[in-house]
Order: structure tokens, then sequence, then C-alpha cells
């Protein structure tokens, strides 16, 4: 233990793309189970071996770079992933209605009635059932 400690002294270590790079080698992998293509084992091995270079690179300055860049790219997706799940989630609860002034999403709770919403963010008022 203590050598790895050592050796992994001045490295980069892992980061949230290292993580990705991982996770895309191995459903990459899974998938090839199935399709059994060459360029698809060569992409893996490429995703791999980056991952692998990442971690063990001494420029730390470099890879921090690269994970910023992987991170600008990563949270949108993410964030708008986690709204659409939620949105899901909150289906039997709650309904959604889209402000026809602003087009903000309005969420109101279920079994209401009839109800008036007020958005927001443009003070429009709309008249829905509930
Ligand atoms: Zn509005």
């Amino acid at each position: 233990m203590d050598k790895l400690k050592h050796f992994m002294i001045g490295r980069y270590g892992i980061d949230q793309l290292s993580v990705a790079l991982l996770i895309f080698s191995l459903v990459l992998s899974l998938l090839n189970g199935f399709i059994g293509s060459t360029i698809l084992t060569i992409v893996d091995l490429g995703a791999i071996f980056l991952c692998y270079f990442r971690i063990l690179s001494k420029n730390l300055y470099a890879r921090q770079q690269e994970n910023f860049k992987f991170l600008r790219i990563w949270h949108p997706v993410k964030n708008a992933s986690l709204r659409k799940w939620n949105r899901l989630k909150g289906m039997k609860t709650h309904k959604y209605f889209k402000c026809p002034e602003c087009k903000q999403t309005l969420r109101v709770p279920r079994g209401k009635g009839k109800v008036c919403i007020t958005c927001p963010k443009c003070k429009h008022e709309l008249h829905k059932r509930t």
C-alpha cells in the first residue's frame, strides 16, 4: 500500500472525466459483447488507455483543463436529464403547464379543481383544471 502511495505522489489521480471514460469503456465493452466489432474494441481500449494515462499523468494543469472542459459540457446535459427525471417522478402528484407568455414551466399540485395560476416570472394569470 505504501508503494502505491509513493507511486501516486505528484500524479493527477481520478477525476470526473476519468470516471466518465471508465463508464464509457464499460458500456462499450458490454455493447461489443453483442456486436463483436474490431473498431469498438479499438475505441474501448483507447478509452481505457486514455483513462489510465490521465490518472497517472504528472501534468496536473493540462489534466485539470481537460476536466473543466468536460464538466462544461457534462453539467448542462446532467441538469437537463435531472429536470426530466424529476418531472417524470412528479407526474402523479403535480400537473405541469407552460406559461403562454414567457414559456416558463409551472408546476401545480393535482386534484385542486379549477385554479388560477399566476406565473412567477411574468405575473400572467391562467385558469386551469388540476
Ligand atoms: Zn410567464
